[in-house]
């Protein structure tokens, strides 16, 4: 059994204040939650904020990037030791948004991975084809790029600390989502992948999440795929009361 992950991506929004004042508002709606793992990634300028007001709770913090070296030369970056000492303990990696306005690419996914991995972090690995992708019938071959690339070089005992999110491009803050037949059918190419390289308990174990326009009224058709290890969701995640009925689908 697969314990499903709902994950919440702030992307560059809300202060350290606003993160506060969401979790007074969030915590009490999630304490009963005993079904699912909750993670709320927001900017690292508030990692400390959110990890301070999500203590003795069931809730999980995490940072939306990482660089991929401990330290060193690299303006603007930030390590995965730096990140685990704010006490956050998952990172997204290569999300669209970093693949598509900050250069990522499969190489760097892997190399940001490993580097979460080696500070005990859980990445949240991302992948999904963009719209003249799926048009042209890319998406698998898609997919499988960037699976060959940013995650199969991991070794086993690696792979066993990540989790994916399947995110079509088209879907992210578009209001498009995938129907979750779309969806499922991505996650099984995935999860075959994952068989093929890292054996049938891999496959079975790996999580892999749906993200792309998740709200509060569409989650429950989509959680109601077993392919469906739950969810990464962006804007909807902003709202304590719209991200708490998403996480109590
Ligand atoms: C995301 O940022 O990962 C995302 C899926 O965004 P949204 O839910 O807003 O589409």
């Amino acid at each position: 059994m697969r314990k499903p992950v709902m994950a919440g991506n702030w992307k560059m929004y809300k202060t350290p204040v606003e993160t506060t004042a969401f979790f007074e508002k969030f915590r009490p709606l999630v304490a009963g939650a005993a079904h699912c793992e909750i993670v709320i990634c927001p900017p690292f300028t508030n990692l400390a904020a959110a990890v301070l007001a999500a203590q003795d709770t069931n809730i999980r913090v995490g940072a939306q990037n990482i660089a991929w070296a401990k330290e060193g030369a690299f303006t603007g970056e930030i390590s995965g030791p730096m990140i685990s000492a704010t006490g956050a303990t998952h990172v997204i990696i290569g999300h669209s948004e970093r693949r598509q306005y900050f250069c990522e690419t499969d190489e760097t996914v892997l190399k940001r991975t490993q580097a979460a991995l080696d500070s005990a972090l859980s990445p949240i690995v991302c992948v999904g084809e963009r719209l003249e992708e799926r048009e042209g019938g890319r998406t698998e071959a898609v997919l499988t790029t960037q699976f060959q690339n940013g995650i199969a070089p991991l070794t086993d005992q690696q792979f066993a600390r990540i989790v994916i999110a399947y995110e079509p491009v088209w879907a992210i803050g578009t209001g498009k989502t995938a129907t979750p037949v779309m969806a499922a059918d991505a996650h099984r190419v995935i999860r075959d992948l994952v068989r093929t390289k890292f054996g049938k308990s891999a496959g079975d174990a790996i999580r892999i999440l749906y993200g792309g326009s998740v709200k509060p009224d569409n989650v429950k058709s989509l959680m109601a795929q077993p392919e469906i290890d739950g969810v990464l969701v962006g804007g909807a995640s902003l709202d304590p009361a719209g991200f708490a009925s998403i996480v109590n689908f």
